[in-house]
């Protein structure tokens, strides 16, 4: 419904302590709740009990696929979960995760967050030697690389770090085999990955958020290229060697992530403030009142408010209840739903010069839908400002950042674009002041590849762009 970018996936995991009365998968399952943001397409979970690994997966939200009876029948030691967005294809199970496989040493279970950049010419070389996948996703070549090198390796932990100097991309991932579970994070640490603790259990979450919400304390983030072991109840971390500039994905800070998770070190909340506070540095206007398009640019209007004195205010309303499978088919209901989604606060904004900030534009057709109900609703001028630099290059490391051609930014100039949507005037948040909050403020080096061009990694060859390339879903 809205051109808003989708995060790929969020991933759960717990090793429960030996003799301990704990519920891994309800654990997981709470987890994975505060992380649906990150996909609702999909969900799962896999359990180890005393080394059987079972799973349920399907599509669907986590409310639509697990209830209280399938839980409980999920009994274990440990367990891993995932919550998943698709970007290329049609949705469908056999791309849900966590994937289990069987192997002549046993069998795993593995969830990834993320994207390789070299999935297709690994895929192409596993082919060529008869393998077979059931899925078009590349968390099953990541599964398939292990079992090839657990041939060789002494251990689990040894297969991973392995295939890790075989895969490049962006990867935050957990891995659960009968005795251990193990997450792991690619040089860049381009996707975020958390260790907590509940009691003495250890709890590894794509967020924070998740790991307050099943009670646990937070202990820090899996470091880029680090491989942490939960065995027998003991923590092991094993330094990959692969080193790479940190890259954390910037717009992790400005959209995909939930405001009351703490990454690297950054309150998602404070960061988004901040962006705010810069933007009005940066573009400033005269107005009446700022409002924010809910929910993520609600914490960057707070701080433009803030920043330029200018009062803030709720402006949109946004209707909650509207799940994924709403289906618009025409331009009219397209256009209807828009509204059902968000509806202008007639009140606070008829004949008033309005800031509307919003985190960022895709294509700009819910912007210039938001900006015709602003004007429909009363309001005198509408200033959009964006917390984010725009949008000029696609994602090749886990979000659905589309081909250049989509984005408006790409296409129009700034005049262009506001005149397109319908505004009076439109300001990007500027990358100098995006790395000012990120790594001048917060000490947290970013990639900014989709508004920058400098790609972290080199992306996929140009004749594998197509298996990556990014499509925008209309929600
Ligand atoms: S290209 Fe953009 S969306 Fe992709 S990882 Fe980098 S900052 Fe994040």
């Amino acid at each position: 419904m809205l051109d808003k970018l989708h995060e790929e996936c969020g991933v759960f995991g717990i090793a429960a302590a030996p003799h301990s009365a704990i519920d891994p998968a309800y654990e997981t399952f709470t987890g994975l709740f505060s992380l649906q943001h990150r996909g609702q397409e999909s969900c799962g979970i896999a359990v180890n009990d005393a080394g059987v690994i079972s799973c349920r997966k399907a599509l669907g939200l986590l409310l639509d696929v697990f209830d209280e009876r399938s839980l409980r029948a999920m009994k274990g030691n440990a367990a891993i979960g995932h919550v998943r967005y698709s970007t290329t294809g049609n949705p469908n199970v056999e791309n849900a995760q966590p994937i289990v496989v069987t192997h002549n040493k046993g069998n795993l279970a593995i969830a990834h967050n993320g994207n390789l950049v070299n999935a297709g010419e690994l895929r192409h070389e596993i082919e060529m030697k008869g393998g077979i996948f059931h899925s078009s996703n590349d968390t099953e070549i990541i599964a398939y690389i292990i079992v090839q090198e657990r041939l060789a390796a002494e251990s689990i932990e040894e297969a991973f770090l392995r295939a890790m100097r075989r895969i490049r991309g962006a990867y935050s991932l957990l891995l659960m085999s009968p005795r251990k579970l193990i997450a792991a994070r690619d040089p860049n640490g381009f996707r975020p990955l958390s260790l907590g603790r509940l009691d003495k259990h250890y709890i590894f979450a794509s967020e924070t958020c998740a790991i307050d919400a099943v009670g646990g304390v937070f202990l820090r983030d899996i470091e880029p290229g680090e491989i942490v072991v939960v065995e027998n109840d003991r923590l092991r971390s094993i330094d990959s060697g692969l080193r790479a500039e940190k890259s954390f994905c910037s717009f992790e800070f400005i959209y995909f992530a939930r405001p009351d998770s703490v990454i690297e070190g950054i309150g998602v909340e404070w960061a988004r403030r901040e962006m705010g506070r810069y933007l009005a540095r940066e573009s400033g206007v005269e107005a009446d009142i700022v409002i924010g398009v809910p929910d993520s640019g609600i914490s960057a209007a707070q701080g433009y408010a803030q920043e330029s004195g200018i009062p803030y205010g709720v402006g949109l309303i946004k209707n909650r209840y509207i799940g994924r499978t709403f289906i618009q088919p025409s331009q009219d209901r397209r256009e209807r739903a828009v509204r059902l989604k968000l509806n202008p606060l007639a009140a606070n904004i008829k004949g008033k010069r309005v800031v509307m900030i919003d985190d960022s534009i895709v294509r700009g057709t819910t912007s210039a839908r938001i900006v015709s109900a602003l004007r429909e609703a009363g309001a005198r001028e509408i200033h959009m400002r964006i917390s984010s630099p725009p949008f000029l290059h696609p994602c090749y490391f886990g979000t659905d950042v589309p081909d250049s051609d989509a984005l408006i930014a790409h296409n129009h100039t700034v005049n262009e674009t506001a005149r397109i949507i319908g505004a009076d005037s439109l300001a990007y948040l500027s990358l100098a002041a995006l790395s000012d909050v990120l790594e001048k403020s917060g000490n947290c080096p970013v990639c900014d590849a989709c508004f920058s061009g400098n790609y972290p990694i080199d992306p996929p060859a140009a004749a594998e762009k197509s298996i990556f390339d990014r499509r925008i879903h209309f929600e």
